[in-house]
């Protein structure tokens, strides 16, 4: 009756209506929903910026009150980063570099002297994925050397199996403050070994001198009291000159004189004077020199030391009854020849082989023996090695031995003037 009565007067037309009323009211909601989620997600997105630029305000900050700066290099898509504190670093105006460095351009900013051996470093570095570090000086604008050290990590692409570089991660800090305390330390342990040897000396020679009965013949006991007294001055001369050593190598004023050497005959002669403590200890040493090794370039002093230094050891870490052996070949890699020296020792304890080279390092097994030693020789040794753009590792079993293995370029080692040489 109702719907008859609406069809009546015309229902199709109120139904529309309020239809088009309701549609209209969805719109708008629809509208303002949109309206607003646009609002959100700019206020949002100013948000995440402001969260990003105050981030990036604080890093630059940090940087620069910590002296380091950060950077990419994406060797595959060349696109590089560098932070501002890393032009300041390398003493360059950011203006004037509207591109970031290439690997290429950060070598002209190494310091000349440096330049090549970070070009090696870094290709070693590249070679495979993983961390290094790097420590170079640059030249600023006023003159003045800084030093800095980059530390960094060469990653590969995701999921790659081969570990081929992709691109360079690091931080670079400046280290010369460092530098400098470590230097002026240096030069204090040089004054004060100079002071000490000569006082040193002069009881060396007046206790040569009661000993060999210039002034008279001495009694058993007199002679004995007296040669204790002369070696123990021999090992504080010994650690004096070892002192000296170090400070010469570390700061830089060593000389070396290359001369063409026969290394056989140099290790012949080192054998020869260690002999006596060698058969004193009833130790075995085998010899394997090849007869092929040519004439090599070498400062005759330090290379009979790395030579003295690997041989003394040996013997001194090897127990009564032990047997050395000592070998040198022409090297694996061509161009070069290789040294080993093995024992039968008391080993390098597996916990502290990474300090081996370290200064004034001494592993725990030889402390608790009372085995006399400075901590100093492997130190030089490799300072040498490394100078002779030679290598150095070493295998080692606690308890059962130890081999150290040098290989050397015949190219021998690089000139190099200095105020010193090492004694
Ligand atoms: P030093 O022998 O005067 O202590 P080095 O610098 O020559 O100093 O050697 C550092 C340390 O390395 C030694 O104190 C010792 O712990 C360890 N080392 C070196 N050579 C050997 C070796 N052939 N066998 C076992 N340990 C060794």
């Amino acid at each position: 009756m109702t719907g008859s009565f609406l069809n009546a007067i015309g229902g199709f037309p109120v139904i529309s209506g309020v239809l088009l009323v309701l549609l209209s009211a969805l719109g708008i909601a629809f509208l303002y929903i949109l309206l607003t989620s646009k609002q959100k997600a700019q206020e949002y997105a100013y948000s995440v910026n402001h969260d990003l630029e105050e981030s990036k305000n604080r890093l630059t900050e940090a940087e620069k009150i910590g002296h380091f700066g950060s950077f990419i290099w994406d060797l595959q898509t060349q696109h590089h980063f560098w932070s501002d504190e890393m032009f300041v670093l390398h003493g360059i105006d950011r203006r004037m570099h509207r591109n970031t460095p290439t690997l290429e351009e950060f070598y002209s900013y190494v310091f000349a002297e440096d330049r090549e051996r970070v070009k090696t470093e870094m290709m070693a570095a590249l070679a495979r994925t993983g961390e290094f570090e790097i420590n170079y000086r640059v030249e600023l604008p006023t003159r003045a050397l800084r030093w800095l050290t980059m530390r960094a990590k060469a990653l590969g692409a995701p999921g790659d199996r081969v570990h081929l570089v992709h691109s360079i991660h690091g931080s670079v800090h400046d280290v010369t403050k460092e530098k400098e305390i470590d230097k002026a330390k240096t030069e204090f342990v040089s004054l004060a070994s100079h002071q000490l040897k000569t006082p040193l000396t002069s009881i060396n020679w007046y206790a040569e001198m009661l000993l060999d009965g210039d002034v008279g013949p001495l009694n058993a006991d007199q002679k004995k009291y007296i040669q204790e007294m002369y070696e123990s001055n021999q090992r504080m001369v010994d650690l004096v000159n070892s002192l000296l050593n170090v400070s010469r190598i570390e700061l830089g004023t060593f000389s070396v004189e290359p001369v063409p050497t026969n290394i056989i005959d140099m290790a012949q002669s080192v054998i020869k004077e260690q002999m006596p403590t060698l058969t004193g200890r009833k130790q075995v040493l085998t010899t394997h020199f090849a007869d092929n090794i040519p004439l090599i370039p070498v400062d005759i002093k330090l290379f009979r030391m790395v030579l003295q230094n690997l041989l003394s050891n040996a013997i001194k870490y090897t127990p009564e009854g032990g047997h050395i052996e000592f070998e040198i070949t022409m090297g694996v890699r061509k161009g070069t020849i290789s040294i080993r020296v093995s024992d039968s020792g008391c080993g390098i304890p597996e916990h502290q082989k990474d300090r081996i080279f370290s200064k004034l390092f001494r592993a725990d097994n030889v402390r608790a023996q009372n085995v006399d030693g400075t901590g100093l020789g492997l130190y030089i040794v490799k300072s040498i090695v490394d100078h002779s753009r030679g290598s150095i590792s070493f295998t080692s079993e606690e308890g059962k031995g130890t081999t150290f293995f040098v290989t050397l370029p015949l190219d021998g080692m690089e000139k190099k003037d200095g105020i010193r040489k090492l004694s």
